[in-house]
């Protein structure tokens, strides 16, 4: 497998606001939409992964947009640390929505 062996520095920021001034930039590299086959790639009612890439860093970011619908809309996007486009689709196979938040062992930001 072909490691891409970079890593976005926003996953060594600790303040969200840097944190998302410097996501905020990154750039879709293959939208995954709602399901990988059965499995669901978000959480709550609605959203989408999307793979991307950070231009400053030159490195692979894997996102998950999530939507809940209720009296106030609310959004989260989660970011994933991920080597390669492999390791996207793989995470995309192995972990719906819930599970990449609450097993999913890698580096990741909630905002
Ligand atoms: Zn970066």
């Amino acid at each position: 497998m072909r490691k891409h062996k970079k890593r976005c520095r926003a996953f060594d920021l600790r303040d969200p606001v840097l944190q998302y001034r410097h996501l905020k930039n990154l750039v879709p590299v293959e939208r995954y939409g709602s399901f990988c086959g059965e499995n669901m790639l978000f959480t709550w009612d609605d959203g989408y992964r999307i793979l991307s890439r950070c231009p400053e860093c030159d490195a692979l970011v894997l996102i998950q947009h999530s939507e809940y619908h209720g009296a106030n809309d609310s959004y989260y996007s989660d970011y994933f640390a991920v080597d390669s486009v492999e390791e996207a689709h793989m995470l995309n196979k192995k972990y719906n929505g819930w599970d990449i938040e609450t097993k999913y062992k890698g580096e990741r930001i909630y905002l």
